[in-house]
């Protein structure tokens, strides 16, 4: 037999984590995207001498990307300039406080005392010493390996299933550790980074806290994109083939065995396996025969509205990254996950490139990119008749922020926006979901779907819908363990044990 053959549908951050590591090994793989270029909803968008990245803005867990280069024995630096950001994100609230987060533990314990007191700055210690030990139990059996199963929960040992904090809420575990309604808020916010609610995520996921607060946060020098274009490159180095715009039609399976793809232009490919980093939910509608398909699937994870502006000035109150935050956080999240509609009053989350990349606006000009959490789209929204105000509504909403702080109002030279309905369009997303599944039940974690199909043989997925989950690291490790079934299930065993 020959060098086993892998087709992976999509070059989204998972697909190409997952072509990377099979290419690494010695296997053949041959990449299909729909789009022209890589990334998936990592991309960029340029307009009127302005560039925004479109997709994520903070980058979490660098020494993922480093394991990813590592296995094909390269490193990261070589390919990108990754930067520390300071401060991790500038916090404003209505009465007038502002925070600015710093990976810094001690520097970070100053500033909250300096603002909430040092009872607060001691809290502060004890909550990131707690979010340490959530991220030491759950990181191998919940990120770095297979899916987990319940009988892998009831494998930890007892202390550490209690420990893992699983039956309280985030917020009523942030709620437990603060005093300050800031900081509650502050921490609450990290339930967004996977798209969930922090009023009904497990307090497991205040490891998300833990790995920016203590871990910090990165940006690719010239834009976020950078980053899938690094993939792309060490994919190309490895003898991936990619073809852009070429989508897959369908998955052929074959008594019960993926056998390769049918591309939209009628061609059959053949593979020895195939791992899909389309949306989940969406391959199983429209590339997956009916018989074999899944129907049900979990709450999907929140979306968003993104208004990319082009704003003429300098504002100087304005960081890298800024939160400005709602009077009224559990409204905000009822509206977007009870009543399914775009909160009236979003807290807003602004990053401008340009501050550390200057060339990603004219001169005497910012690049914003604002973004505001919104439901998965469900019909209790029409974007397509509502757009327009919704975007009015959010751009009033920074010019009362910016009077607010005693900035000038922004003026605004040029303006884009993505709605749920475009990241539905444009990547094929369940409900235009951002990170696949909400965590938002105590067992989330056991219900998403696995990286190997429990009943397809031969057939992978990786991405933010499975395994371990949404967000750009969670992608890339999902890639890998996509690599690592695909090379067990090829008699590889050893090779997949060591990915
Ligand atoms: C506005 C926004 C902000 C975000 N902010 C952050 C952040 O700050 N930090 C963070 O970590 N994460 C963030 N995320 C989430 C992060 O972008 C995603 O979790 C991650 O990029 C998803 O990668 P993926 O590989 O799962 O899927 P995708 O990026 O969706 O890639 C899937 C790919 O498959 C292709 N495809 C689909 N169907 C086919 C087909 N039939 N044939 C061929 N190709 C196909 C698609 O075109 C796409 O390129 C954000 C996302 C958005 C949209």
């Amino acid at each position: 037999m020959g060098v086993p053959h892998v087709v992976v549908i999509g070059a989204g951050i998972g697909g190409l984590s997952a072509a990377i590591a099979l290419a690494a090994r010695g296997l053949r793989v041959t990449l299909y995207e729909q789009l022209d270029r890589p990334g998936g909803k990592m991309g960029e968008v340029r307009a009127g001498g302005f560039r925004w990245d479109t997709g994520p803005s903070v980058i979490t867990m660098r020494f993922v990307y480093d394991q990813l280069f590592a296995l094909a024995n390269r490193r990261l630096e070589d390919y990108l300039e990754l930067m520390p950001i300071e401060p991790l994100t500038r916090y404003f609230w209505h009465d007038g406080t502002v925070l600015d987060a710093t990976a810094d533990l001690v520097a970070m314990q100053q500033r909250i005392a300096e603002r909430f007191g040092t009872d607060e700055a001691q809290r502060y210690r004890t909550f990131i010493a707690y979010a340490q030990r959530l991220y030491e139990i759950v990181r191998e059996p919940f990120l770095f390996r297979h899916k987990p199963t319940l009988r892998d929960l009831f494998r930890l040992p007892i202390a550490d299933v209690l420990k893992i904090d699983a039956l309280r809420t985030m917020h009523q575990a942030v709620r437990a550790h603060f005093k300050s309604p800031h900081l509650i808020q502050l921490f609450d916010r990290f339930a967004t980074y996977n798209g969930s609610s922090p009023y009904r995520v497990p307090a497991t996921l205040n490891v998300i806290a833990f790995v920016e607060m203590a871990q910090g946060a990165w940006y690719p020098r010239g834009g976020v994109f950078q980053l899938a274009r690094a993939f792309e490159h060490l994919a190309t180095e490895l003898g991936v083939e990619v073809h852009y715009e070429t989508p897959v039609k369908q998955i052929v399976v074959h008594n019960q065995r993926a056998e390769g793809v049918i591309l939209a232009e009628e061609r059959f490919v053949r593979a020895d396996a195939v791992v899909c980093n389309a949306d989940y939910a969406f391959a199983q509608q429209t590339l997956l025969p009916a018989s074999v398909a899944q129907r049900r699937f979990p709450e999907p994870s929140c979306s968003g509205f993104v208004l990319l502006l082009g704003v003429r000035g300098h504002f100087q109150q304005l960081a890298h990254h800024n939160i400005f935050f709602s009077q009224d956080y559990p409204r905000e999240f009822a509206d977007i996950f009870t009543r399914g509609v775009p909160p009236e009053n979003p807290t807003l989350y602004l990053c401008i490139t340009s501050k550390t990349d200057p060339e990603h606006a004219p001169a005497g000009h910012e690049n914003w990119f604002v973004l505001v959490n919104a439901p998965a789209l469900s019909g209790g929204f029409d974007w397509q008749a509502n757009i327009d105000a919704y975007a009015n509504r959010v751009k009033d909403a920074l010019r009362e922020w910016m009077a607010r702080i005693g900035e000038p109002a922004p003026e605004i030279v040029v303006e884009r926006h993505w709605t749920p309905l475009d990241l539905q369009r444009t990547f094929g997303g369940y409900r235009g979901a951002i990170y696949g599944f909400s965590s938002n039940t105590r067992f989330a974690a056991f219900a998403r779907p696995n990286n190997r199909d429990p009943r397809i043989r031969k057939l992978y997925f990786a991405g933010g819908s499975v395994h371990p989950g949404g967000g750009v690291p969670l992608v890339t490790l999902s890639g890998m363990a996509a690599a690592r079934c695909v090379l067990e299930d090829l008699g590889s065993t050893t090779q997949g044990a060591a990915l």
